[in-house]
């Protein structure tokens, strides 16, 4: 069959910024004037979301003046990108909207990709191969030309968002460099859409304040919502990712888990728990209903006749671990003699030792789960085990992996009457010293003693 080449859609640019360096910010735009071609560049909107830097006010409608195609939209009110990047979208009058944070660089040729893939596909949802402006020089990363190696997005049962490299599977499937990579979800701030997709598949929930949560919520819609994310690697932008969030948050960080109780709410089903587990303040808001209203996004899943949350992890994420779904205890582990608990310490990924410190009911470093292989899981962003050795004890890799892989005998242990005893090498966990340790196995001894709370 005759392949014929579509028209490329038009686009407006939509920046959403808050409190933002001058130099930053013009430099996103320039970059996007001097890349995109025109006819396919619609405007540029810049949507300040109630910055109180005061050059970011008249100073920059002065400046503009001189750049018709660019125009700034305010939010009176500091509310967050989520409903910025909306206010953005209903002035847009291109055919296609892409999203870019304030502090980017478009490589030559970055937009025509994009717009190319809506075109052949109105249902694709596309990034652009994210490459790193470096933090402190500011210096544009240039990506090398061929064989780069490419990564995708993910997410853990805490909710965040990470990279992987491609699992082989996803690299048989693309045929060649320019193939689009599937990516089960994406980093949120860089992406072009079909305007009129965009509404159908359901913008973003409104309800959602300041950052967070929101990319992962419009990837988990729309892949079970019939949709595709794609990083497409012919299109390159550059971003400078930061190591700490400059954001204040007005009321408190807490609206990041209201976010992603929100999400896990409308889209994960079951699977909602796992999530709950490893954050006690979204169990919290979720067990006393207090994230809003969702019932119009659950509206909409049915609307749209969204597929399931296991659905989307058997087709587009098959990689992912599964924790169990019900594991046989889970919580925090308090040891009885010392009245603290196991805690996986600042840092740790793996191949350091716990330590011990007093309770603090909120999961994250002292969340541990004893699976139904068990194993002592600390399982937020990596899965990592307890695991015993003559004298120490330390979080390594889990050996158990899921099918065809069995569970190494310093990471088996047995609940024995309190005790966490550890066959293979016929000791208990103990508590006595500033870190947990093995010993001798000794009923009487309270340090040996620990409890699922
Ligand atoms: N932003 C905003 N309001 C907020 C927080 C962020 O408008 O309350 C803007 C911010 O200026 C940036 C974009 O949203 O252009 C994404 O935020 P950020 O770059 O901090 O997210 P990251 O890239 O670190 O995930
Ligand atoms: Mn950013």
């Amino acid at each position: 069959t005759f392949k014929r080449c579509p028209p490329l859609p038009t686009t407006s640019v939509i920046i959403v910024f808050h409190n933002e360096a001058w130099s930053t910010l013009l430099r996103t735009v320039y970059s996007v004037l001097h890349t995109s071609p025109a006819v396919l560049l619609k405007e540029i909107i810049l949507v300040d979301d109630a910055s109180v830097d005061d050059v970011l006010k008249d100073e920059l409608d002065e400046y503009l003046k001189r750049l018709p195609i660019v125009r700034v939209v305010r939010q009176r009110e500091r509310k967050g990108l989520i409903t910025a990047r909306l206010l953005g979208a209903s002035v847009a009058t291109g055919d296609t909207l892409t999203f870019l944070d304030a502090h980017c660089e478009c490589f030559n040729g970055w937009l025509e990709p994009l717009l190319a893939r809506i075109a052949e596909n109105y249902t694709a949802v596309v990034s652009p191969d994210i490459t790193t402006i470096d933090l402190n020089t500011f210096e544009f990363m240039k990506p090398s030309p061929y064989g780069q190696n490419h990564n995708r997005g993910n997410f853990d049962w805490g909710l965040s968002f990470g990279w992987e490299s491609l699992p082989d599977q996803e690299k048989r499937r693309r045929r060649d460099e320019t193939y689009p990579i599937r990516t089960p979800t994406f980093a949120g701030g860089l992406f072009s859409i079909s305007k009129e997709y965009f509404y159908h598949i359901g913008s973003y929930d409104e309800e959602m304040e300041i950052w967070g949560g929101e990319n992962i919520e419009m990837s988990f819609r729309v892949w079970q919502c019939g949709g595709q994310l794609e990083i497409l690697p012919c299109s390159i932008v550059g971003h400078v990712f930061r190591t700490k969030s400059p954001h204040t948050f007005p009321k408190g960080t807490q609206v990041i888990a209201r976010n992603q109780v929100r999400l896990a709410e409308v889209w994960m089903d079951n699977y909602k728990e796992i999530f709950y587990r490893r954050n006690q303040q979204a169990a919290q808001m979720a067990k006393d209903r207090a994230f809003g209203d969702v019932s119009r996004r659950v509206e909409l899943r049915d609307r749209l006749q969204c597929k399931s949350f296991s659905w989307y992890l058997k087709n587009v994420y098959p990689e992912v671990f599964m924790p169990d779904l019900n594991p046989l205890h889970f919580g925090s582990v308090k040891n009885v003699g010392k009245d603290s608990c196991l805690d996986a310490g600042e840092n740790n990924e793996g191949g350091k030792q716990l330590i011990m410190y007093p309770c603090h009911g909120l999961g994250g470093n002292q969340y541990f789960e004893y699976s139904t292989h068990h194993e002592v899981r600390h399982n937020i962003q990596k899965e990592l085990c307890l695991h015993g050795t003559e004298g120490t004890v330390k979080l390594e890799d889990c050996q158990y992996k899921g099918k065809s892989t069995s569970v190494a005998a310093e990471q088996k242990w047995e609940l024995r009457d309190k005790q966490l005893f550890l066959p293979g090498l016929d000791m208990c966990l103990s508590a006595r010293h500033e870190h947990p340790t093995l010993t001798t196995c000794n009923p009487s001894d309270r340090y040996q003693l620990w409890l699922f709370v």
